[in-house]
């Protein structure tokens, strides 16, 4: 987590910008909550009760910040909502996104699955694939089982 902290130290520092005090909690409060895929007021309220003063906007600006540098991943959910989650590893693309249109759920499927269509498209078009964005709608197992959706 430390190193982590000091990666990203790094590569804000090689952007000219400041890890401040904020933008660490930011951070801080996305590396614990592992993968719950929060949002933006969700961060928000949880950094807030450790450090009251800061700021809605404060918040907006540096998950876009973090996004732009790479540090986090913008998930859009639909309905124009989007989550945040931390690229602990951005060398591997390898995560799914199944999204819960009942309840909102977010699960990972941690498989990539998709390397047989990456060389076929890589092979036809000459792009070299680092990164897809998948995302599956439907309903979660719980929405499914209690009752009719
Ligand atoms: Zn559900
Ligand atoms: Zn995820
Ligand atoms: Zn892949």
């Amino acid at each position: 987590m430390t190193d982590w902290v000091e990666k990203v130290r790094q590569v804000i520092a090689a952007r000219d910008q400041r890890l401040t005090p904020q933008r660490q909690l930011v951070l801080q409060v996305l590396a614990r909550e592992g993968d719950s895929h929060l949002s933006a007021e969700e961060i928000y309220l949880l950094a807030r009760r450790e450090m009251p003063e800061i700021g809605l906007a404060t918040v907006y600006r540096t998950l876009e910040l973090f996004a732009e540098l790479g540090v986090i991943s913008r998930l859009e959910v639909g309905a124009g909502q989007a989550r945040y989650e931390l690229n602990r590893q951005p060398d591997l693309h390898y995560h799914h996104h199944l999204i819960c249109r009942k309840c909102g759920r977010i699960e990972e499927f941690r498989e990539d699955l998709l390397e047989e269509l990456e060389r076929r498209v890589e092979e036809e078009t000459g792009f070299s694939i680092t990164d897809h964005n998948l995302r599956f709608f439907g309903l979660c197992r719980s929405c499914r089982t209690n009752g009719s959706a």
